[in-house]
């Protein structure tokens, strides 16, 4: 069985943090975003005003909350964090929006989890840095508004396509965060490693690299645990072999897909000849939400070509019958 606190939204947010790299520079990868945000930032402060508001979208673990504070840092504002499915009356936003100083960065992740009635609140604010607040009841309920302070909000999805349009649109400055490539995640996976004080060689950190999922979220919690089989049965040093070792421990084949991307493969060759095969279908027999399979497991292997999606439903690609090691059936899988 794969191990599931290998899956990015498993990860207790305090182990990440001594790894989050903490400035612009710092960060590895996403090269245009970075240096489009350079730019955003600088003209920000340049006229000592608020930036606008930015949507990081992407699947989990790519990087969304650390630009987030990175963002705060480099403007030289205050930070806020919250999420969707945390804020659940309109007041809970009015109390956060009311506390905000002169163009804090207030972080909202889970964007797409908003309670409607939340995301009303939230239109004014965004475009007029107004609250319009209903106070009391009944006849005697009467609005009152309140001005805010210059904010730039900052959201995080893994759905973009749920996002309402009137919530989208007021994003100034959508950024899609793409997989990161292996050279990126080497980069990463070797800084880590330092950080964490254990001594990996390039080879080492290059495979665990290459089965990080193109996700530099889990090339951490890899290391960590190549870093545990490493002081347990061998020296220490993270080396190919050790590396190689401990991941296949876990279930983590040569390419980076685990046990539940495996099975999920296995499902369309095995029960569906390849499918096409509904997403409805594919999450009852393999017992996930539809949402887990559209956010964390699907991207990663539409992205490497192991299977398509079609009007009709998913498809196992070639790419996808060759990693599992059999031959697509006649007329099968381009
Ligand atoms: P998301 O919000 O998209 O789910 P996070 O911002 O929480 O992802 O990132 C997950 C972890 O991955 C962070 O703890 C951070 O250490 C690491 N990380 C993400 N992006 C990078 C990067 N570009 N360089 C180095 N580490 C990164």
């Amino acid at each position: 069985e794969p191990d599931p606190t290998l899956r990015p939204e498993h990860l207790p947010e305090d182990q990440d943090r001594s790894l989050r790299p903490q400035q612009l520079s710092e960060f590895i990868g996403q090269a245009e975003a970075r240096a489009n945000l350079r730019v955003f930032i600088q003209s920000a402060r340049q006229r000592g005003e608020a930036m606008d508001h930015t949507l990081f979208h992407g699947p989990p673990g790519l990087g969304k909350t650390t630009l987030a504070q990175i963002l705060s840092r480099e403007l030289g504002v205050g930070f806020r964090m919250t999420s969707g499915p945390v804020l659940a009356k309109a007041g809970d936003l009015a109390a956060i929006l009311t506390n905000l100083e002169r163009n804090d960065v207030l972080f909202i992740d889970e964007i797409h989890r908003l309670n409607p009635a939340v995301e009303e609140v939230l239109y004014p604010a965004l475009e007029d840095f107004e609250l319009d607040l209903v106070i009391g009841e009944g006849p005697a309920a009467r609005t009152v508004r309140i001005e805010l302070q210059p904010f730039t909000l900052v959201g995080a999805t893994t759905r973009l396509g749920l996002l309402t349009t009137p919530l989208r649109d007021r994003f100034g400055i959508p950024v899609r965060l793409q997989f990161y490539t292996d050279d990126e995640l080497f980069e990463i996976v070797s800084r880590n490693a330092d950080l964490l004080g254990a001594p990996a060689d390039a080879e080492g950190a290059r495979e665990i690299a290459r089965r990080a999922r193109g996700t530099p979220r889990i090339a951490g919690r890899l290391l960590r645990r190549v870093v545990d089989f490493a002081l347990v049965e061998s020296d220490g040093r993270v080396t190919h072999a050790i590396a190689d070792h401990a991941l296949t421990r876990l279930g983590v084949d040569h390419m980076g897909c685990d046990g539940a991307d495996r099975r999920y493969l296995t499902l369309i060759a095995d029960a569906y000849q390849g499918g096409p095969v509904g997403i409805e279908t594919i999450s009852a027999a393999l017992s996930e939400s539809r949402d887990a399979l559209e956010e964390v497991i699907e991207p990663f292997l539409l992205q490497q070509g192991l299977i398509q999606r079609t009007p009709r439903g998913r498809m196992l690609a070639q790419r996808g019958w060759r990693h599992l090691g059999l031959a697509a059936p006649d007329g099968k899988a381009q």
